[in-house]
């Protein structure tokens, strides 16, 4: 039996063919390139000395979903393909509702006319919007407050209601905080196309001389050095959390056919405390300056990870220096991507 990845040729998809691979399953990566190029595919293959199966598809395409899942003999589903910009999705709204709920209806009917009845989705903490306590559980409310986050919230209704019409779905819904890092090998890593909106990637690039400085945004917040303060987690530790997920699934020992966990390591750290923590890493100053707190950031956000630890016997392991390192041995043997790897 094989397990679909959809997006697999992606930052967070890429790791986890790695770990199911390693694992002992059979997977077949799906993905437009839309946002990854083929050549992570070729690096999965190095480093786990598997040739990878890949079919070039959009999501959105039913037919050809349902003769990949077919000709595959597909048993199971790990959905990563999406857009995923905050900014860009308040831009062009529907190209993200249509990616990314319209694409995820069309696999879901593919699966049903299938037969494959078990998917892990990728979600994420912004689901849980302003926080109203800390650190956040699985039953704070939810309340998206931008278009990327509405297509992840609707998606997620979409698969709770799936699973109450019928018994035989499973779903593991997986919560994400802010994943960094990259594989050990720095074969496969983060490739951010243009300027990076995120922390990390901008990180890296101030550290390569890409970029002059990094802007911190706010320094007024109500936290330990006045700077945002988030639960970064290693691309490794998140992916391992599928591979228990997807476990959990197959041997029928979910707590139910729905269910919603976060994978974060529960620590929060802050935007100064990340700058150290990748001077340290790297052996450069990043330069920085203070500016504007960005509009619709929270002060601070972390997860509650009692529910993880629970259902999928997961933790994360690998500490900030580890997230670090990786990072920066990645961009050191990939100065600028996937299309400039160095010896
Ligand atoms: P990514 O852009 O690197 O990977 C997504 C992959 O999906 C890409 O390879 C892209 O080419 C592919 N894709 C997009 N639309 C497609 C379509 N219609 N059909 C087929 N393939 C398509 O992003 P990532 O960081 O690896 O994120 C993976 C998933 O995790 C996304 O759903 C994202 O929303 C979610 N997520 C990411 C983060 C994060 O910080 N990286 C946080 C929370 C949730
Ligand atoms: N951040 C920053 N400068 C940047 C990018 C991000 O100061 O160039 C801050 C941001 O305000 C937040 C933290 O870094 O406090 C993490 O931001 P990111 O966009 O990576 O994740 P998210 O806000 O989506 O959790």
């Amino acid at each position: 039996m094989t397990v679909l990845i959809t997006g697999g040729a992606g930052y967070i998809g890429s790791h986890c063919c790695v770990a199911f691979l390693q694992a002992g399953h059979d997977i077949v990566v799906l993905d437009n390139l839309s946002n990854a190029t083929s050549i992570s595919l070729d690096r999965i293959a190095e480093i786990t000395g598997q040739k990878v199966v890949y079919e070039q598809a959009d999501i959105r395409d039913q037919a050809k979903l349902e003769t990949i899942l077919k000709q595959h003999r597909c048993s199971a589903v790990v959905h990563f393909a999406g857009l995923k910009a905050v900014g860009e999705s308040t831009k062009v709204p529907l190209a993200y509702y249509d990616n990314n709920v319209v694409g995820t209806h069309r696999l879901l009917s593919a699966m049903a006319n299938c037969g494959v009845k078990q998917m892990i989705f990728s979600s994420s903490a912004t689901v849980y919007g302003e926080p109203q306590f800390l650190p956040l559980t699985e039953d704070h409310p939810t309340r998206a407050v931008n278009p990327y986050g509405r297509t992840k919230l609707i998606i997620e209704d979409m698969l709770r209601d799936v699973a109450a019409s019928d018994p035989s779905w499973g779903f593991g819904i997986l919560r994400y905080f802010n994943p960094v890092g990259a594989h050990d090998s720095g074969l496969i890593g983060e490739n951010p196309l243009g300027i990076p909106n995120n922390l990390m990637p901008f990180i890296t690039q101030v550290a390569d001389g890409r970029r002059e400085q990094l802007s911190v945004f706010g320094n007024d917040y109500d936290t330990r050095d006045g700077t945002g303060v988030r639960d970064y987690i290693h691309v490794t530790d998140l992916v391992e959390g599928h591979l228990r997920a997807h476990e959990v699934l197959a041997s029928g020992s979910a707590p139910s056919n729905c269910f919603a966990v976060n994978l974060g390591t529960g620590n929060g750290y802050s935007v100064l405390e990340m700058v150290r923590a990748f001077e340290r890493a790297s052996n450069k100053e990043i330069r920085f300056s203070f500016a504007p707190r960005r509009d619709g950031d929270v002060a601070e956000c972390y997860a509650n990870t009692e529910l993880a630890h629970k259902v999928l016997n997961w933790k994360a392991e690998r500490d900030l220096d580890a997230m670090c390192r990786d990072t920066w041995n990645w961009v050191c043997k990939n100065p600028r991507g996937y299309e400039t790897a160095v010896d």
